[in-house]
């Protein structure tokens, strides 16, 4: 049993701010949530945090963590064009390996920031299932899937086999997911038919929906509907569906989206950074969509840090409405935390509460930028760095400590990056 004794604690529930409080972790679950008191326990460890403020961990609903490998490569264009030219090109090269690697580099930038739990779909996915299972994050992995074909039954066997392989696995770290790119990278009858699947094995479909202008241009000249509406036609929301992006939607879509209990992953600074558009985030929250936050790949944004993600959702919210009271400090770390980890197919996940996984994050209340301290969420929300975490305690294990990752070597993981990057860029 781990205690978590005397910090402020930010618990997201009806409990409030506990200041003072202490957590006790009896194996991946939270015991004990309330004021500081004395034990009869002989505690394995026992973390002062009477200098720390004391949160769930936040959930990253859209990234692909591999894609550290290609951050800065391609800055500055659209992303159709990102793709095409640059993107593709270099993926064609990447070895199983140099996705695990990458793969490990993103967990280490998302833990450091406070990130506890991802939602990743790329391609040799058995590469970033070894790296989360090894650093001992939380993850919803899927085998990103394309299909210029009708139907690619070939692609579908093998994201079946992923799904069979790496479900509900690592200690129930690890879930996964089918996860067709786009409309406009898959047949309309192959995502009829990966949804049907997900749908008969109980998992989630992860996806990219209504991200630029000219996805939606192209499909309804093809279709004569946008890709939400058509999709509905062949049933594709029946599974849960956790979608990113949703720049652009008419009303018709939204009353889909909300019917359907869609999950939107909101990537804001990667819309912004590929010139793609902003989400009318006011509009969503009026209709009750279930809102989560992702960073989406560092070649898009270019950082894991979610926080940065959070903020802009938050003052785009601000900005759009011309309403400051809209989406408060509160709200935004729970749609960060606890409706994340919804939409990504975690339960009793991201809150402080008895009987919660204990995804906990540690952040000094010394940071210069955390002082004075007035008020808690707003300081989290709307002042925090993203290395201002210290400590950092993934399904009961503490993963991080003093800054210090304990469960790999991240001076050895650095080492491969530098000489990994080397081969792929020379080459292209
Ligand atoms: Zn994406």
């Amino acid at each position: 049993m781990i205690l978590v004794k005397g910090g402020t604690l930010l618990t997201l529930t009806e409990q409030g701010i506990i200041d003072a409080g202490d957590i006790v972790i009896d194996g991946s679950r939270i015991f004990y949530i309330g004021n500081s008191k004395n034990y009869d326990i002989k505690f394995d460890e026992v973390i002062d945090a009477s200098n720390f403020f004391v949160m769930p961990g936040f959930v990253n609903t859209h990234t692909h963590l591999a894609m550290v490998l290609m951050r800065g490569a391609a800055d500055d264009i659209a992303l159709h064009k990102w793709l095409n030219d640059v993107i593709f090109p270099i993926e064609s090269r990447l070895t199983p390996e140099d996705v695990y690697f990458g793969s490990l580099l993103a967990l280490i930038e998302s833990i450091k920031s406070g990130v506890t739990t991802v939602a990743d779909f790329y391609f040799h996915m058995e590469s970033s299932a070894k790296a989360v299972q090894e650093i001992g994050a939380r993850a919803n992995l899927g085998l990103g899937l394309t299909s210029k074909f009708d139907m690619d039954t070939v692609k579908l066997k093998l994201a079946e086999k992923f799904v069979s392989r790496y479900n509900d696995t690592a200690d129930g770290r690890i879930l996964a997911s089918f996860a067709p790119h786009s409309p406009y990278t898959c047949t309309l009858k192959f995502l009829k038919a990966v949804s049907k699947r997900a749908k008969e094995m109980g998992v989630l479909v992860h996806t990219h929906l209504h991200e630029t202008e000219k996805e939606i241009i192209d499909f309804k000249k093809l279709y004569g509907k946008t890709p939400i509406q058509r999709l509905e036609k062949e049933g594709f929301f029946e599974a849960k569906v956790n979608t990113a992006h949703c720049v652009f939607l008419d009303e018709e879509d939204y009353k889909i989206l909300k019917e359907n209990n869609v999950g939107v992953a909101l990537n804001p600074q990667s819309n912004l950074k590929l010139g793609s558009g902003i989400p009318d985030i006011p509009k969503m929250l009026e209709r009750g969509l279930s809102l989560g936050i992702g960073t989406d790949g560092a070649a898009s944004n270019n950082n894991l840090a979610l926080i940065e993600d959070m903020r802009l959702v938050s003052f785009l919210a601000k900005g759009i409405s011309k309403n400051p009271e809209l989406l408060s400090a509160e709200q935004l770390l729970r749609m960060a935390t606890v409706q994340g980890a919804k939409n990504i197919g975690f339960e009793n996940l991201g809150l402080l509460k008895k009987g919660f996984l204990a995804d906990i994050i540690l952040i000094d209340k010394q940071n210069a930028n955390l002082m004075p301290n007035t008020n808690p969420y707003s300081l989290i929300a709307y002042s925090m760095y993203p290395g201002n975490v210290d400590t950092v305690i993934i399904n009961g294990k503490v993963v991080m400590r003093n800054k210090k990752i304990l469960t790999i070597d991240e001076k050895a993981v650095k080492k491969e990056i530098s000489k990994l990057a080397h081969r792929i860029f020379i080459k292209s």
